[in-house]
C-alpha cells in the first residue's frame, strides 16, 4: 500500500472525518505559502481542532516515519510552511481560541491559529494590546509569528515576538509535551523558550502561546520627512538613533515604493522625494510633543527637504496606510514580486540602496524599497514575472546577491521572515560549518528522525559544498570556463 494511504488510514483512527483532506482539489490550496514560487502538494492535510488531536497526529506520523509540516495562515515569505510531498501538512488554523485575557497580569493565553490582530482586538476592552505588528497582522497567526520570530513597524521600540512572548506549550514529533517559559519574566535553567521562538517549526508544534500585553499609548504622532537622495535619508536614520531617540517606528520608502502606493492608497506622500521617512512617537501627549520636536531637529539637520507632522489621528493612519499596503502595491507594477529580508548596520543604508540600484541594471529587473529602517531591516521587493523562468532565475540571483552584501557589511540574511526553503544557500554564507553542525545537533536533540519540517532552515554540508562551488559573487561565477551540469 502507498505510504500516504497507510498514513490516511492511521490518521482516520485519531481524527474526525472532516479533519483530514486527501482529495487533490482539497489539498491544492495548501501547496505554498506567500512565497508562491515554491509549490509542493502535500500527501495529506490534517486540520485538528484540539491539542490532543495535534498530539495524536504527531505520534502517528512519528510511528510511521512520515514528515510533518506545521502551517499557520500561510502568509510566510520564505517557504517555511511549503509542504513535503510525502508528508502531512498540519494546519493549526482551527486552533483559534483566545483562552484567557488577564488584565491584572497583563497577559493573554491563546491558541496558535489566532490571527495576530485578534489578540489586540480582544485586549482593547482593557486598554491593552499585543505589540508586535507584522504588516500581515490581519491574517498571520500567533503560531506562525512564534515560529518566525516575526517583527513589525513598532518592533524598534517594543521588540520582536521573542521579547513579547512569555511561554509556549506544544509537542515534539513523538507527541511529548513541552512547556517552555511561563508567566514570569525569567525562569531557571537554559532558555529553551528563546530557542523555540524562531525555530521555524523544526523543533515542536506549538499549541498554546502566552503573550505579554502592554497598555495602549494614549497618544501617537507621525513625522513624514522627504529627502532628495537615499543617502541623506539613510544617514538621517542613523542620526535619529545616535541622538538617543528610540521612536515607536522608523520606516523608509524609496520613490519607486511611494509611486506604486500613492495611486490607490492616496496616503499623501511626496512623490518628488527620492525617499521618505515615517517616524512615529508615542506615549503621553507631553512625551510625544517633546520627542516630535527632537525628531524634527535631527531630521532637519540631516537634510530633510520637507517635514510634516500628523495633525490628527485620521492623518496619522492615512500616512501609515500607504506603508502597510506597500507589498500589495508592488502587484500593480508587476505580475510577481520577490520580497527579500536582510539586515544591515544602519550606517550602511545609503550604500546598500546604491548597490541595489546598480544590481537593477545588471539583472534587468526593477526593485522597490520599503523597510524597517530603524532596525536596519531591508525589504527590497524585486519585480519579476513568474511565467518567465529566466526572469525568476534573475530575481533569485539578484536577491541572493543582496543578502550576501548584507553579510559582508556585518548584517544578516534574515531580519524577520525566516530562512525556510528560500535562504538555505545564503545560510552557507552566513554561518561556518561548525555553526551549522551545532544547529543540526539541536534539531537532532528534539527530532532525532528529522521528521518535523525537514529540509528547511539548516542547509546540509553537501548543499553548502555544492553552493560554494557554484556561488556567483558580485556577478562573477567561479571557474566560469567549466561546464555546469
Ligand atoms: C503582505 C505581507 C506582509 C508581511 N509583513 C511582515 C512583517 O511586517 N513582519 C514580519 O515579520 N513578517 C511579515 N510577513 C511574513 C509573515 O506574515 C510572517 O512570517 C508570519 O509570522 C507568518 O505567520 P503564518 O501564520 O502565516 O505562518 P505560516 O506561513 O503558515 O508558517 C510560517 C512558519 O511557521 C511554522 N508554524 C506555523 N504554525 C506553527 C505552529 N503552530 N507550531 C510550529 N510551527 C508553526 C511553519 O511550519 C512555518 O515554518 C508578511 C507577509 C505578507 C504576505
Amino acid at each position: 500500500m502507498p505510504k500516504a494511504d497507510i498514513a490516511a488510514a492511521a490518521l482516520r483512527t485519531v481524527l474526525p472525518a472532516d479533519c483530514l483532506l486527501w482529495r487533490e482539489e482539497d489539498r491544492r490550496p495548501y501547496e505554498c505559502d506567500a512565497l508562491t514560487a515554491f509549490r509542493r502538494l502535500p500527501a495529506l492535510v490534517a486540520l485538528p481542532r484540539t491539542e490532543e488531536q495535534v498530539r495524536q497526529v504527531l505520534r502517528t506520523c512519528s510511528r510511521l516515519g512520515i514528515p510533518v509540516v506545521a502551517r499557520g495562515a500561510g502568509t510566510g515569505l520564505s517557504g517555511g510552511s511549503t509542504p513535503h510531498e510525502e508528508g502531512v501538512l498540519l494546519s493549526c488554523a482551527r486552533l483559534n481560541r483566545i483562552l484567557t485575557i488577564d488584565p491584572l497580569e497583563r497577559i493573554a493565553r491563546v491558541e496558535p491559529g489566532v490571527p495576530n490582530l485578534k489578540v489586540s482586538e480582544a485586549a482593547a476592552a482593557h486598554g491593552l494590546y499585543y505589540a508586535p505588528d507584522p504588516s500581515s497582522q490581519v491574517a498571520c497567526s500567533i503560531g506562525g509569528n512564534v515560529a518566525e520570530n516575526s517583527g513589525g513597524v513598532h518592533c524598534l521600540k517594543y521588540g520582536l515576538t521573542v521579547h513579547n512572548v512569555l511561554g509556549v506549550r506544544g509537542y515534539t514529533i513523538d507527541g511529548e509535551l513541552l512547556e517552555l517559559g511561563g508567566r514570569a519574566l525569567d525562569g531557571p535553567g537554559l532558555d529553551l523558550l528563546a530557542l523555540a521562538i524562531g525555530s521555524e517549526g523544526l523543533l515542536m508544534v506549538t499549541t498554546e502561546v502566552t503573550v505579554k500585553l502592554l497598555p495602549r499609548p494614549p497618544c501617537a504622532q507621525l513625522v513624514m520627512a522627504s529627502f532628495a537622495d537615499v543617502h541623506s535619508a539613510g544617514n538621517a536614520v542613523a542620526a535619529v538613533i545616535a541622538a538617543g531617540i528610540i521612536p515607536a517606528a522608523l520606516e523608509m520608502m524609496d520613490r519607486k515604493a511611494t509611486a506604486a502606493v500613492e495611486p490607490f492608497a492616496h496616503a499623501g506622500y511626496d512623490l518628488d522625494a527620492a525617499a521618505i521617512l515615517l517616524v512615529e512617537a508615542d506615549g503621553t501627549s507631553e512625551e510625544v510633543g517633546d520627542q516630535i520636536a527632537e525628531i524634527e531637529t535631527v531630521l532637519r539637520r540631516a537634510g530633510a527637504s520637507t517635514l510634516k507632522v500628523s495633525g490628527s489621528e485620521a492623518e496619522r493612519l492615512r500616512w501609515w496606510s500607504g506603508r502597510k499596503n506597500a507589498f500589495p502595491a508592488a502587484g500593480r507594477l508587476s505580475p510577481d514580486y520577490y520580497c527579500m529580508d536582510g539586515t544591515i548596520p544602519r550606517k550602511h543604508v545609503g550604500e546598500v540602496l546604491d548597490a541595489i540600484s546598480r544590481m537593477e541594471s545588471r539583472y534587468g529587473l526593477r526593485c522597490m524599497n520599503v523597510f524597517h529602517a530603524g532596525d536596519g531591516n531591508l525589504h527590497p521587493l524585486i519585480l519579476f514575472d513568474a511565467n518567465d523562468q529566466d526572469s525568476w532565475e534573475r530575481a533569485e540571483r539578484f536577491g541572493t546577491e543582496i543578502l550576501e552584501l548584507c553579510v559582508e557589511l556585518g548584517g544578516t540574511i534574515t531580519g524577520e521572515h525566516g530562512v525556510g526553503l528560500e535562504k538555505l544557500n545564503p545560510m552557507c554564507v552566513q554561518f561556518s560549518p561548525a555553526e551549522r553542525a551545532a544547529f543540526a545537533a539541536v534539531k537532532e536533540a528534539f527530532d532525532p528522525k528529522g521528521l518535523l519540517n525537514p529540509g528547511k532552515l539548516i542547509p546540509t554540508l553537501a548543499r553548502c559544498a555544492e553552493y560554494g562551488r557554484m556561488r556567483v559573487h558580485r556577478g562573477a561565477l567561479p571557474h566560469a570556463e567549466l561546464p555546469r551540469f
